[in-house]
């Protein structure tokens, strides 16, 4: 859900539309959204209602789950 320039996209394949950008600060990652970073996000796509879910511990996770997955 994010490419090489830390832009969030909508997860509809047909949609696509950057709903945020990923900062990394304090060592951690944010979402930024307007003038707010952001540890958490819910809500919906502004163009066609896909449900998006983002969270710092999700991010976590996924790094744990990459971790292991490359041992
Ligand atoms: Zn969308």
């Amino acid at each position: 859900m994010t490419d090489d320039n830390n832009v969030v996209t909508c997860a509809n394949q047909n949609c696509r539309v950057e709903v945020a950008r990923l900062v990394h600060a304090d060592g951690a990652s944010f979402l930024q959204v307007g003038g707010l970073l952001l540890r958490e996000a819910h809500g919906i796509c502004i163009q066609c209602g896909t449900p998006f879910h983002w969270s710092v511990r999700d991010m976590l996770f996924e790094k744990l789950v990459g971790r292991l997955l490359k041992v």
